[in-house]
């Protein structure tokens, strides 16, 4: 590793268990890979055969994935850094081209998900929240596309969520940042159908990750959960697999007459 924004570098065959698999030869950049649906979406794109960028602000939970998925035998290369920073997303996506030659898919996945009713949160949350959720899917799309664009390909998945579709209490700034999410992954379907570049979203239901996890320790986190889990026909929560299934199906040829779709992955949720 070479520092707090640097890239760790390239291990793993070419020609590991995975080789015939739905990504095989694509190269695919998943953000926020370190954890929770990063983290499963990296672990089955793997296993899948592409040929992986994984990055993340947490360095040695990013180093402990990339070195879990190069003893599987999948090429891996993994970049720490913000993907609200241009500099730093620009780097993820150019890790890929450096790397592997070419950028075939991008999931955007990198968010922050605070829980705030109108009062409690500040202009601070709100700036945060549409920082990281907003801005660094718009940077990483950008520089995604821009190199996507040239070679007339790509698939891009954008992580929603069904609070990115719906309203929800307490989410008065994570909501509508995910409403962001939905939003462009459907200006730029239509920007560069023609072009060749697919953007599609998911739009999970809550997910059982290390995030929801610890609501319990915060104010009204408890009440928070207790009840989302209520509303979901399904009464449970999603799995992390679940919804890397789904944006598996959306970034593989499996989807190739798909653009603009923002999926729902949640137990029927949305359904109500
Ligand atoms: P998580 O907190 O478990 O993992 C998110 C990862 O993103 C972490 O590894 C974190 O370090 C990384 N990250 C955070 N800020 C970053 C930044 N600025 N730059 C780079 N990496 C950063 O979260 P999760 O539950 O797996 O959520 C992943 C995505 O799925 C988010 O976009 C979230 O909005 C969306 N989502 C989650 C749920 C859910 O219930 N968990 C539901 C709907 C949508």
């Amino acid at each position: 590793m070479t520092g707090s924004t640097g890239s760790i570098g390239s291990t793993g065959s070419a020609a590991g268990p995975s080789a015939g698999g739905r990504l095989a030869g694509r190269a695919a950049v998943v953000t926020g890979a370190a954890k929770g649906i990063g983290r499963a979406t990296a672990e089955l794109f793997a296993a899948e055969g592409a040929l992986l960028v994984v990055t993340d602000l947490d360095a040695p939970a990013l180093e402990a994935l990339r070195a879990a998925l190069a003893a599987t035998g999948a090429r891996v290369r993994a970049v720490v850094g913000d993907v609200s920073v241009p500099a730093d997303a620009r780097r993820m996506i150019e890790e890929s081209v450096a790397g592997y030659g070419r950028i075939d898919v991008l999931v955007a996945n990198a968010g922050i998900l605070p829980l705030h009713t109108v009062l409690e949160a500040t202009p601070e949350d709100w700036d945060q929240v549409m920082a990281v959720d907003g801005r660094g899917m718009f940077l990483t799309c950008k520089y995604a596309i821009e190199r996507m664009a040239p070679a007339g390909r790509g698939a891009i998945v954008c992580l929603s969520s069904i609070s990115g579709l719906a309203g929800q209490a307490g989410q008065a700034v994570y909501g509508p940042a995910k409403f962001v999410a939905s939003g462009l992954t459907k200006h730029l379907a239509v920007e560069w159908a023609a072009q060749g570049i697919r953007v599609n979203a998911v739009a999970p239901g809550t997910i059982n990750t290390d995030r929801v996890r610890r609501l319990p320790q915060e104010p009204g986190g408890s009440e928070y959960l207790a009840e989302v889990v209520r509303q979901h026909p399904m009464g449970r929560l999603g799995e992390p697999a679940e919804v890397a299934r789904a944006i598996l199906f959306l970034a593989s040829d499996e989807a190739s007459f798909i653009t603009g779709v923002v999926l729902p992955v949640d137990g029927g949720y949305l359904a109500h």
